[in-house]
Order: structure tokens, then C-alpha cells, then sequence
């Protein structure tokens, strides 16, 4: 969307339909059979268009004699936004986990207001977000290098255990094998032919880290270039088979082929939805934003769709454009909607 992209009322209508959070304070929805103006996002059972008028902001619709919804509070909005911005610089600020408590008394609202209204902003409650953000320092860290524990408690954890805690079953490899670019870890890998084009698979003992189209060793020695890469092997052939026969035959299901893949806790998020499209339906990014728990995140699921390692058994080609069109493929659209076909053919 460029940046002179001008919202019609189609667009703002489509925006109340979706309850848009992100276009709350863009405008506001006149109902004229009921006197009242909502935000865009509004939880009321929607209006019929035809009784819909969109106003700049409260002022104009209080001008026309509409009243300020009570459920949705749409004058809000800006204190609403401003409370929520000055607990996030509070979360980053602080070395210690602030109270919830403690964070709505900075705002002036109460506890349970601004937990909800945090959440509605953010995706998260609070304290998860103070808690992805602390993970999100601690890879951030590792990745430019240093010591693990250093970088732990560079990102506020207050121990090396609680860090595991936190990343424990979220990624593949081991913290200290993910610094040093896989140092340590084993990875086998081939490329194979398949009806869609050269096929490149790489794997660890615990799951496949690589699924793409046209990339070999070199690309994947960018990825881990301390990983110890062997071309094939023994059980990485039977895992390879499975593979192929996945890719070539999807509507089989590939919920039984191990995957070891790690992100940031929104990207893995976005990839556990992916995982749970069935064959043959998509969904839009809106929708997986809206089923990770974050509406307003649509671009951002674009992204940790796009940031996907391992294609196809990580579905991210089930994920179209609202307006059914096919969007981006990190492989070129003829394989996105090859696969698509392939996956509506039972
Ligand atoms: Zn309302």
C-alpha cells in the first residue's frame, strides 16, 4: 500500500466489517437509525450499510447530533493509545518485571481496564508482551555474538534457567548452537528433482531446518556456516522420501514428518497456524493475524509468512489476499499456484 492511498468508504466499510483495530482513530462509524458513532472495530453487531455514515472523528459526527457509543468508547481512542505507548516505553525501560498493577497506576486506569485495552492494542497482555520482548533481546543477542549467559542477562531474564524455561521446546537447537551458526549440530541434506523443480532439503537430527526451491549447499552454508553439512545418509534418505512424497502427493497430510525450525515467538506463532490450514482451503494474512491473537498485525504476518525456512510442510502457500488474488511466493507464483491446484484435486 503506498503511502498515497486514500481510504474510500468501501475500504472503511470493509475495515468495520473486519473490526480493524489498527484503523481505530482513523475514523468513526455514524449510525444513523440509532444515533450512535462506534469505532471502526466496535464488538456491536454490525449495522446495515445503508444506515452507515464515516465521519473524520468524534467532533464531526457529535455535529450531526450522534452520541459516542458505550460499549466501544470511540473518543478513547487517543488515551487509549497513549496509555498503551507509555507502558511499552515503561516494560523497556525497566531491569525489573513491572506489576500490572503498577503499569495501570502510571496510565490511570484500573488494572482490569488496562489490561484490556493493552491487549486489544497490542495482541498480548502485558505481561507476555514484557515476556516476548525479553526473548526477543536474548536472540537478538545471541545472533551478534558473545556469550550465552551474557546475553541472557542482557535481556533481563534473571537467570540462565529461567531463559531455558522460556525458549525450552521452542527451538530446534540448543541456544549455543544457534550463536555459533550451528556449531556442533549436524545437518543432512539433498537436492532432489521433483515436479515442481529442484528441491533442496535439509535436515537435523531432530526435524527438517530446510525446505526450498532452487537453492543448494551454498545457500544453505549461509544458513548454518558452522553446521557440519552432509550430503545424504541413511535415515535422512527414508525422511527424504517422505518428504518428496509430501510435496508430490499433498493432500496426503504431512503432520508426521518432524520439523526443527525456530523464529521469534510471533514468527512461530504465525507458523503453527500455517501448519493448521487444511489442503485445499486457504486463509488471508488477516486471518492469521487475527488467529495468532494480533488483528492489527496483517503486515506482520506477511512477514513471518515470508520468513518461513521450510516450505510446504510449513504451509505459507495457503495463504492468499483478501481479494483472493495469490499475493507473494518466496519460490515464484507458478509454484504457489501449482501447489494450490495440486491441493483442491482430491
Ligand atoms: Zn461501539
Amino acid at each position: 500500500m503506498s503511502a498515497a492511498y486514500i481510504m474510500t468508504d468501501d475500504d472503511r466499510w470493509d475495515a468495520v466489517l473486519r473490526r480493524d483495530r489498527a484503523l481505530d482513530g482513523r475514523f468513526v462509524t455514524g449510525v444513523l437509525t440509532t444515533g450512535i458513532y462506534c469505532r471502526p472495530s466496535c464488538a456491536a453487531r454490525h449495522p446495515k450499510r445503508e444506515n452507515v455514515r464515516f465521519f473524520e472523528d468524534g467532533a464531526a459526527a457529535r455535529e450531526t447530533g450522534l452520541r459516542a457509543c458505550k460499549r466501544c468508547l470511540p473518543d478513547e481512542v487517543a488515551r487509549d493509545e497513549g496509555a498503551v505507548l507509555a507502558a511499552i516505553a515503561a516494560i523497556k525501560e525497566s531491569e525489573e518485571p513491572l506489576a500490572l498493577a503498577d503499569l495501570a497506576d502510571r496510565t490511570g486506569y484500573s488494572p482490569t481496564h488496562f489490561q484490556r485495552v493493552f491487549t486489544r492494542h497490542t495482541g498480548l497482555s502485558p505481561a507476555a508482551y514484557a515476556r516476548a520482548l525479553r526473548e526477543e533481546r536474548a536472540r537478538q543477542a545471541l545472533s551478534e555474538g558473545g556469550r550465552v549467559t551474557d546475553a541472557i542477562y542482557d535481556a533481563g531474564f534473571s537467570g540462565p534457567s529461567r531463559f531455558y524455561e522460556n525458549m525450552e521446546g521452542r527451538m530446534g537447537m540448543t541456544a549455543s548452537a544457534w550463536v555459533n551458526g550451528g556449531k556442533g549440530v549436524t545437518i543432512h541434506w539433498a537436492v532432489v528433482p521433483t515436479s515442481l523443480g529442484d528441491m533442496l532439503v535439509a535436515a537435523t537430527d531432530k526435524g527438517v531446518c530446510r525446505l526450498s526451491f532452487a537453492e543448494g549447499r551454498e545457500a544453505l552454508e549461509g544458513r548454518f556456516p558452522a553446521a557440519d553439512l552432509i550430503e545424504g545418509g541413511d535415515e535422512f534418505s527414508a525422511l527424504l522420501e517422505q518428504v518428496v512424497a509430501a510435496v508430490e502427493a499433498p493432500t496426503q497430510g504431512f503432520d508426521h514428518i518432524p520439523i526443527d525450525v525456530k523464529g521469534t515467538a510471533f514468527q512461530e506463532a504465525v507458523w503453527r497456524e500455517l501448519r493448521k490450514i487444511p489442503a485445499g482451503e486457504t486463509r488471508s494474512y488477516a486471518d492469521i493475524a487475527a488467529a495468532v491473537g494480533k488483528p492489527g498485525a496483517v503486515r506482520a504476518a506477511g512477514s513471518a509468512n515470508g520468513a518461513n525456512n521450510v516450505a510446504v510442510l510449513i504451509p505459507c502457500h495457503r495463504v492468499v489476499r483478501s481479494d483472493g488474488t495469490l499475493g507473494g511466493y518466496a519460490y515464484g507464483l507458478p509454484i504457489k499456484e501449482e501447489l494450490l491446484k495440486r491441493e483442491t484435486i482430491k
